[in-house]
């Protein structure tokens, strides 16, 4: 008999604990989203079926990882596990030193208070909303220097996430190298939906900064997600093992901040690494400070053993394409059902394009948060708006923003969800796809001052 072409795959893990999910009925679910001002960020979660709000902190830990939880050595200086760790950031990562924080704003935090001085600009690709708020913070001016495909919902570009030289070249000579500390690569763009950068664009950052005496500081927070990208699309790279592509991706850098939340399949922790001896002496006087001793810096031991034994199992290749296989899988379904999504599938996410979906309504009857709604209505499933109500407004004029893009992200978590619940994902998305002209839009009757989406909340236009 001849063979099927496409082979099936499955999660590479049997399941060992099961947290039981609460089915809801279609009037509780209305009475919930009334409750919650039309908004799924204030949901209580024991109100949702399938949740795909956020990759952050939502992982599924190994009965690997829960056995280093006993093995945690809660000295208060110089526990075990911190040794454990060091050891496997050196080993994996590459960098010398190692400063461990309570997760990733905390690095960022510390880097961005030793590095930059008011004036500066801190280059990237891509904003990201922590990352850049230090940086402000620290007195710089941060500056977008990623490719312009970047910003396109159709771009096909396999690496969306890669700098522009050019722009990162004409930044470097209009404010000078000097007031340039670092420039920011994150690995993937998470911004622009886990969006990778290629080796070579980072070989070529690294070339350019290293001749203007300016540094790279990695956003690792996907790199290993990002050296799966490399692996399945860029020429040279079929053969090498995720790990050894994570070492090279490194190696192009001088530092590194780090949310374990994400690819290191952790509920908290992060850390900072760095290769410059005087740079490391600073931060680790600094966490003291603000995380805690440098041999902990905000974990306990056991979340150092956890993290730690997450880099392990996060480079295994068999995880690692399980997990974007999953967010392949859900975007191959939505395009066969002519659902219009955001191309290429990134690493963590889907985004549905609202504009396109519900192309009867105005931007400011907010698509994206309609839709985000409706897919909560039909099926209790929690996803989140990436659209104008998270824009925000135009401090100068007070006016909304009216951002080209208008999204709902379904981010998925690691090792939390079956096939099957991807099948039931997108025969959601699908019902509420074959009812959306009698969708109506919203109005917005209560807005923080601050990061608006989180809180606020809306009506039903009649
Ligand atoms: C989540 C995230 C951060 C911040 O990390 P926290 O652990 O949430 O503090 C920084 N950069 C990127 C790309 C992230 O996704």
């Amino acid at each position: 008999m001849e063979q099927s072409k496409k082979r099936s795959w499955a999660e590479p893990f049997k399941i060992k604990v099961v947290e039981l999910l609460k089915m809801t009925t279609p009037e509780e679910r209305q009475k919930a989203l009334l409750e919650a001002g039309y908004n799924t960020f204030l949901l209580r979660s024991d109100d949702v079926y399938i949740d795909l709000l956020t990759d952050s902190g939502t992982n599924a830990m190994s009965d690997y990882q829960w056995a280093g939880m006993m093995l945690g050595d809660e000295a208060y200086a110089g526990s075990k596990n911190f040794y454990n760790l060091e050891h496997n950031v050196q080993k994996y990562y590459g960098y010398k030193y190692l400063v461990p924080t309570h997760q990733g704003r905390g690095a960022e935090h510390i880097i961005s208070k030793i590095l930059i001085k008011p004036g500066h600009y801190i280059p990237g690709n891509m904003y990201f909303t922590t990352t850049r708020l230090h940086q402000e913070l620290a007195g710089g001016t941060f500056v977008d220097v990623i490719i312009d495909e970047a910003h396109d919902p159709e771009s096909t570009h396999p690496f969306k996430g890669n700098v522009d030289l050019q722009k990162y070249e004409d930044l470097i000579k209009k404010v000078g190298p000097k007031n340039i500390p670092y420039i920011t690569v994150a690995l993937t763009v998470n911004m622009a939906g886990g969006q990778p950068v290629s080796v070579e664009n980072l070989k070529q950052v690294h070339e350019m900064s290293k001749k203007h005496g300016i540094r790279v500081v990695l956003d690792a927070t996907r790199a290993i997600e990002n050296a799966y990208f490399v692996k399945t699309r860029e020429k040279g790279y079929e053969n090498k093992s995720i790990a050894d592509i994570l070492h090279e991706l490194c190696s192009y850098s001088n530092a590194c901040t780090m949310s374990g939340k994400k690819d290191l399949l952790v509920n908290i922790g992060g850390f900072l690494a760095l290769n410059e001896s005087e740079v490391f002496e600073e931060a680790r006087n600094m966490v003291v400070v603000y995380e805690g001793l440098h041999t902990y810096g905000g974990l306990a031991g056991r979340d150092m053993e956890a993290m730690s034994r997450g880099i392990e199992e996060a480079v295994q290749e068999a995880h690692i394409r399980a997990r974007i296989g999953q967010v392949e899988y859900v975007g191959e379904r939505l395009t066969e059902l002519g659902i219009p999504i955001v191309h290429p599938t990134g690493g963590h996410a889907i985004f549905l394009n609202a504009k396109k979906f519900l192309p009867h309504l105005k931007q400011i009857e907010f698509p994206a948060q309609t839709l985000a709604a409706e897919l909560y209505l039909e099926s209790g499933i929690r996803s989140m708006e990436r659209g104008i109500v998270s824009a925000g407004r135009d401090k100068q004029t007070g006016d909304h923003y009216f951002p080209k893009l208008e999204l709902v992200r379904l981010t998925f978590p690691r090792r939390v969800y079956t096939q099957a619940h991807c099948d039931v994902t997108t025969e959601a998305v699908e019902s509420v796809f074959n009812r959306k002209d009698k969708i109506k839009g919203l109005k917005m009757v209560y807005e923080p001052k601050y990061l608006r989406f989180f809180q606020a909340r809306f009506d039903k236009l009649s």
